[in-house]
C-alpha cells in the first residue's frame, strides 16, 4: 500500500465520521501520528472538533507545538485540565512524582490527569478519533479502525491503525507539517515529561514511555488494553470514581486530611 492510497483510506473513513457520527472529536496529543491527523482534519474536516489534554506535566516542546499549530492552521484547540482538587490530593499524599513508586500509583496519576479529563471532553460526543497504530505496542495489536468504546459510550475511530512509522514521517515531510522538536532528539512517543525518555536504536517505539515498567502492560488508561480488559475493569470498579473523590475533597477543605487515591 503506498502513501497516497493510505491517505485516501483515511479520508474515506473521516468522510464517514463527518457524515454519520457528529458530534465527533479528535483527541490530539501532538505526537507525530496526531500531527498527520491534525493536518488532515484542520484542512478538510471543519465538522470534526479537536481537543487536547494538558496533564500539567507536559514538556515545553508540546506547548511550543500547540502554538505553532494555532498559527499554522488558524485554529484554537480547546485544552482540558485535570480537576485541581484531585491533583492536589494526590500530590499531598504521594508527592509530585509518586507515579515512580508503583504501577498502581502511576495508573492513579494517569487516571486523574488523563482519563477523567478525557471523559469530560468526550461527554455528549458520538465518536472520538485517535492516532493509534497497531505497530506502536503489543497492547494495540488487536484494535479495529472503528469500534464501539464501551468504557466511554461512543464510537472510537483510529484511521492510522495500519500506518507504519515511516508512513507517518513520509506524510509529515511531504506536507511540511509541524512536529515536536523532541522527535529530533530521539523521542518516538511523547507524553508527560517525567514519564517519557528518548529511545536508543533498536528499541521499541514506545520503549521511552514509562520505561521502568513491563512493555506488555503499559497503557495510561486512555486506550485500555483489550487483552486485560476484564482485569482492569474489575480493578477500577472496586475503586471509588475520581470525580466522586474530587467532590469529597472539595467538601473537606480548610486543613482536613486529603482522601487517599488508590486504583487498587
Ligand atoms: Fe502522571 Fe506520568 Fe501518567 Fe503523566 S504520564 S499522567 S505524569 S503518571
Amino acid at each position: 500500500m503506498n502513501l497516497d492510497y493510505k491517505i485516501a483510506k483515511v479520508r474515506t473513513l473521516l468522510d464517514r465520521v463527518q457524515s454519520d457520527y457528529v458530534p465527533a472529536v479528535f483527541a490530539n496529543s501532538f505526537g507525530a501520528e496526531d500531527m498527520v491527523l491534525t493536518d488532515i482534519i484542520a484542512r478538510y474536516y471543519p465538522g470534526i472538533e479537536m481537543f487536547t489534554l494538558d496533564t500539567g506535566r507536559l514538556p515545553e516542546e508540546t506547548y511550543n507545538l500547540m502554538r505553532e499549530v494555532a498559527e499554522r492552521y488558524g485554529i484554537y484547540i480547546p485544552v482540558y485540565f485535570p480537576e485541581s482538587a484531585a491533583v492536589e490530593a494526590y500530590v499531598a499524599q504521594y508527592g509530585p512524582n509518586g507515579f515512580y513508586d508503583s504501577v498502581d500509583l502511576r495508573k492513579t496519576c494517569c487516571h486523574i490527569r488523563k482519563v477523567e479529563p478525557l471523559k469530560r471532553a468526550l461527554r455528549g460526543k458520538r465518536a472520538w478519533i485517535t492516532g493509534l497504530r497497531r505497530g506502536q505496542a503489543p497492547t494495540r495489536k488487536d484494535l479495529s479502525e472503528s469500534e464501539f468504546d464501551a468504557g466511554n459510550g461512543l464510537q472510537k475511530i483510529s484511521p492510522l491503525l495500519d500506518w507504519s512509522l515511516p508512513d507517518v514521517w513520509a506524510y509529515l515531510k511531504q506536507f511540511d507539517v509541524p512536529y515536536s522538536a523532541l522527535h529530533d532528539k530521539g523521542y518516538t512517543s511523547i507524553g508527560c515529561a517525567p514519564c517519557t525518555r528518548a529511545i536508543t536504536p533498536g528499541e521499541d517505539v514506545r520503549a521511552g514511555r514509562w520505561w521502568w515498567e513491563n512493555p506488555e502492560i503499559k497503557e495510561c488508561g486512555l486506550h485500555p488494553d483489550k487483552r486485560h480488559k476484564t482485569a482492569v475493569a474489575s480493578r477500577l470498579a472496586a475503586a471509588p470514581a475520581v470525580s466522586d473523590q474530587t467532590q469529597g475533597v472539595e467538601k473537606k477543605e480548610h486543613g482536613q486530611a486529603p482522601i487517599k487515591y488508590r486504583v487498587s
